[in-house]
């Protein structure tokens, strides 16, 4: 959740041949452990914060259409906004398995964050061309917002990436310098002006992006709703798509109707593998989150937390931290048990977020670590939700098939709310044939490094987090 130019060990390095190697047999495997829709339910903070959504009606018999969007998130809305805006007289359907931000759009952390995750081209030119996208992207969600005048907390006073070493801070502070040469607004902050503003102990000192924030991705894809339905598009939710038949039309198979598509989107980013897309290229990452109760006036001054939007730190089991408007302190990651890889992609959480206590504890210890008096503060929400990850930690977006009329936009990794929501106009530009803009952008038509298939992929995961002590770095 911060900016990292793709720099990799030796025990990685040799962790990613072996993958290569085992990803040959995949043919095989694919065979052996098939996969299907497998969604559990948002509990969110965010999700509570919208009591009065009424999702919608499921699809009920067949229909034909010229673009089938699968998946509610935010790739899902952006796409179905940016696409019917220019495309007005085309039929849209969006079909969500459940609700509208029942994935990780709406179960996130909520830091709304330039860059992407996993560059290899740490050139100035494209180190200020991917900060000036990703700059535009959020102003475009906050455009939107204001727009149709939708009930979306959110904040934009810049968020953090604490360095808790000292050869890092230094590394951090050169790099801004250098990021403010080029213009990019990165900031150094020294732990003596970092202590008035937001007192976290165990740092060396922080960089600010002030042009970067926080937002509740529930209310803002839930607001959406009516806007889309207004702009032409059919929003049919508690309709999971089981199967896709791709040809020149292409059928989606759902449990009471089916769809013909002259194109489709693939906006399912952590649960794509279990439609049996990209499944050497991702794997979901169930990560937890809690949310306190929100904060007396008292509390925050206790906490000393004054300015910002939130934090993120830079380690490899990183966790993440904002503050909401409404006084609710959020906090993700922080240790290994944070993060886990279910056998075979599953995607549904088992058990409630109450079985993980143990993980949640360990949690609360990490950010008591960071904000000493913390632990005591009453919380009010705990979940889990599903990241998209591929090995290089690279988001793609393209279009593939035979006839070229599936389109896709995954693999964030921790970085999507800018970046799905950045998606509805890539695809849109892509589907026209006037995607220049986006040309040479890390993420336009990338590849990725195969991840090996199932059983070598879940050992492969224990095999990297016991011998490394580290989780994937989202
Ligand atoms: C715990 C957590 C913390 C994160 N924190 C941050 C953060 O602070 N900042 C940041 O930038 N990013 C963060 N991310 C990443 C970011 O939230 C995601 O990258 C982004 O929301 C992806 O959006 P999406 O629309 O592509 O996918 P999702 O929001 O996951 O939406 C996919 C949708 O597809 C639906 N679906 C799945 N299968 C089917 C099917 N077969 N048929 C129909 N519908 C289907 C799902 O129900 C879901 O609603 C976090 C992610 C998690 C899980």
């Amino acid at each position: 959740m911060s900016i990292e130019t793709h720099k990799t060990s030796l025990t990685d390095r040799a962790l990613l041949g072996a993958a290569g190697l085992v990803a040959k047999t995949w043919p095989i495997a694919a065979k052996i452990f098939p996969e299907g829709p497998d969604i559990d339910t948002n509990q969110s903070l965010w999700a509570a914060q919208t009591p009065d959504y009424q999702g919608g009606q499921p699809l009920k018999g067949t229909i034909s259409c010229d673009l089938a969007i699968i998946g509610g998130g935010f790739t899902g809305t952006s796409t179905a906004y940016h696409f019917s805006r220019r495309y007005p007289e085309k039929r849209v359907v969006l079909l969500e398995a459940k609700s509208l931000a029942n994935g990780a759009s709406g179960r996130n952390g909520g830091m709304m964050l330039n860059w992407v995750t996993g560059m290899t081209d740490d050139r100035p030119e494209m180190l200020k061309r991917v900060y000036d996208t990703t700059h535009a992207g959020i102003q475009t969600i906050l455009e939107i917002v204001q727009r149709h005048n939708l009930k979306v907390s959110h904040r934009v006073d810049g968020t953090l990436t604490f360095y808790t070493d000292r050869k890092r801070a230094e590394a951090a502070h050169q790099e801004a310098e250098e990021h403010q040469a080029i213009g990019i607004p990165s900031q150094f902050i020294d732990m003596a002006t970092l202590s008035k503003q937001l007192n976290a102990q165990g740092v060396y000192g922080a960089v600010l992006d002030p042009n970067s924030g926080q937002i509740n991705g529930a209310q803002l894809v839930r607001g959406l709703r009516p806007v889309l339905v207004e702009q032409g598009v059919e929003i049919y939710e508690n309709t999971p798509v089981l199967k896709i038949r791709e040809g020149s039309t292409i059928t989606l198979t759902t449990p009471q109707g089916e769809v013909h598509a002259k194109a489709i989107v693939l906006g399912t980013n952590g649960y794509t593998t279990r439609l049996g897309y990209f499944r050497d290229a991702l794997f979901p990452l169930h990560s937890h989150v809690f949310a306190t109760a929100p904060l007396t006036e008292e509390q925050r001054a206790e906490l000393g937390w004054k300015a910002y939007a939130g934090y993120s730190d830079d380690l490899d089991r990183i966790s993440y931290s904002t503050l909401t408007n409404e006084g609710n302190m959020v906090f993700g990651g922080g240790s290994n048990q944070s993060y886990a890889y279910l056998f075979n992609n599953r995607t549904a959480y088992p058990g409630t977020p109450l079985s993980a206590a143990s993980s949640f504890r360990k949690m609360q210890s990490t950010m008591e670590d960071y904000l000493p008096g913390s632990e005591r503060l009453p919380i009010a929400h705990r979940w889990t939700g599903t990241l998209g990850i591929t090995l290089k930690r690279n988001n793609l977006m393209g279009v593939r098939g035979d006839n070229r009329n599936v389109f896709y936009a995954i693999g964030y990794c921790g970085h999507g709310v800018t970046l799905a929501n950045i998606s509805g106009q890539v695809l849109t530009d892509m589907y026209s044939g006037d995607d220049e803009r986006w040309r040479g952008l890390p993420f336009h038509h990338a590849t990725y490094a195969p991840i090996p298939p199932e059983p070598f992929r879940w050992f492969g995961y224990q095999v990297f987090t016991k011998l490394t002590g580290k989780s994937p770095r989202v």
